[in-house]
């Protein structure tokens, strides 16, 4: 039998490395649909290959591009947001959910109605409506498996366990570009020097949040949603090597590490196969070649996201919504060098600050998520004129 599945956000990293996977085993696949934001030709290549009902991208302008790019093959053409959650909706057993942002959400929500398995690495899905997300993948009786590398790997560490017994949930972190930087030299970085990972070969918006640890901050709240622990139980450790990706603490001391190497082709794999472990073309980590591993905690006067992430899950409600998107927005102030780097975390903190409790405790659908997302992004560039 072959399975039935669609990748949303095919053309970034994880969608290519989703893709690498199947295409290894084209016989076990049925491809439905395909998503991308702006790469035509990769999208149209990928759809041909694989052979997709649907290739949809983001950009409605895009779409006379996208059907010449797709020529006289069957594959059908589709553009505009809209019809990225029509994509979400069409059958499939599995969907990979890998838009980078808040975008991700929407479409995430189709998959999970049509009672697919959500293999998610859109992890603000999680921080912006985890509630949302997960009541609705219970209402349509759908599974959802993460796909962060940190998360897959606390998955592992809890197969077969009872999680009462569960004392703490460390996730590691690599310290990203700037790992060994000064606060000084942190303040004038550039948007190319933030875009450059030690470790790992990522989109450049996750690549930046690694840099100033916002990634690891979404990556607490997410693990507080998804496995619906107390945030005192999650800890950040950093791990420069990026091999231990996580730890679970059992109530008698045992900590059960995952190790492997930094390919997310492990995590993506685990999630494409459960409940089964297959075979992945991963690398073999030779522990006695690489000799020591090292870890230290995380200095939290240089990631103040990790600081404001604790807020996020203390006041609850739709405060990962307003975290998410003034983050997201900070993030295009300083690519587009309207702000500096250290201001990012500013701008988020001060967002947080404006958007009163009025905001925050409205109860969570997807309008209410949206409408806070929107407010939080006009606060974030009132915010960020306001200083310059
Ligand atoms: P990427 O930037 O490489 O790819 C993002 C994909 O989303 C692309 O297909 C892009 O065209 C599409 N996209 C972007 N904006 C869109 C929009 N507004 N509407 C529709 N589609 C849009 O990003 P990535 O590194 O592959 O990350 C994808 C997701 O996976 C993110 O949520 C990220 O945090 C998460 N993640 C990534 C990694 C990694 O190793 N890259 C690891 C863990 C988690
Ligand atoms: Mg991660």
């Amino acid at each position: 039998m072959m399975r039935k599945v669609s990748i949303l956000g095919a053309t970034g990293s994880i969608g290519q490395n989703t893709i690498d996977l199947i295409s290894r085993d084209p016989k076990a696949y049925d491809v439905v649909a395909l998503t991308g934001g702006q790469n035509i030709a990769q999208l149209a290549k990928d759809a041909i290959d694989l052979n997709a009902d649907v290739a949809v991208i983001a950009d409605e302008n895009l779409l006379p591009e996208l059907r010449a790019a797709l020529g006289d093959s069957s594959v059908e053409a589709a553009a505009g947001n809209q019809a990225i959650c029509e994509a979400a909706t069409r059958p499939a057993d599995w969907v990979m959910s890998a838009i980078v942002g808040a975008a991700g959400l929407a479409p995430g929500l189709k998959a999970l109605e049509q009672g697919a398995v959500l293999a998610l690495a859109n992890k603000e899905s999680l921080v912006t409506a985890g509630p949302l997300i997960l009541g609705t993948a219970k209402a349509h009786n759908a599974r959802i498996l993460p796909v962060d590398s940190e998360h897959s790997a606390v998955f592992q560490g809890l197969a077969g366990e009872d999680f009462d017994t569960v004392e703490r949930i460390i996730i590691t972190a690599s310290g990203g570009a700037f790992r060994d930087w000064s606060l000084e030299d942190m303040a004038v970085a550039t948007p190319a020097q933030a875009s450059s990972h030690p470790n790992w070969n990522m989109g450049q918006r996750i690549t930046i949040d690694s840099a100033s640890m916002f990634n690891k901050a979404l990556e607490v709240i997410e693990t507080k949603e998804f496995f619906g622990c107390p945030h005192e139980m999650i800890e950040v450790l950093v791990h420069p090597e990026s091999m231990v990706h996580a730890l679970v603490g059992y109530n008698d001391g045992a900590l059960m590490a995952h190790v492997g190497p930094a390919d997310m082709r492990h995590a993506i794999g685990y999630a494409l196969h459960w409940p089964l472990r297959r075979k992945l073309p991963v690398e073999r980590l030779d522990l006695a070649k690489i000799g020591q591993l090292h870890f230290r905690d995380p200095d939290l006067v240089r990631y103040p996201a990790l600081r404001l992430a604790h807020e996020v899950m203390q006041a609850g409600g739709l405060s990962g919504a307003v975290f998410n998107a003034a983050k997201e927005r900070a993030m295009d102030g300083f690519i587009e060098g309207r702000i500096g780097f250290l201001e990012m975390a500013e701008v988020v903190e001060e967002v947080m600050a404006r958007l009163d409790r009025r905001h925050i405790n409205a109860e969570m659908t997807l309008d209410t998520v949206s409408k806070t997302d929107h407010l939080a992004r006009q606060t974030a560039d009132a915010v960020m004129a306001e200083r310059h």
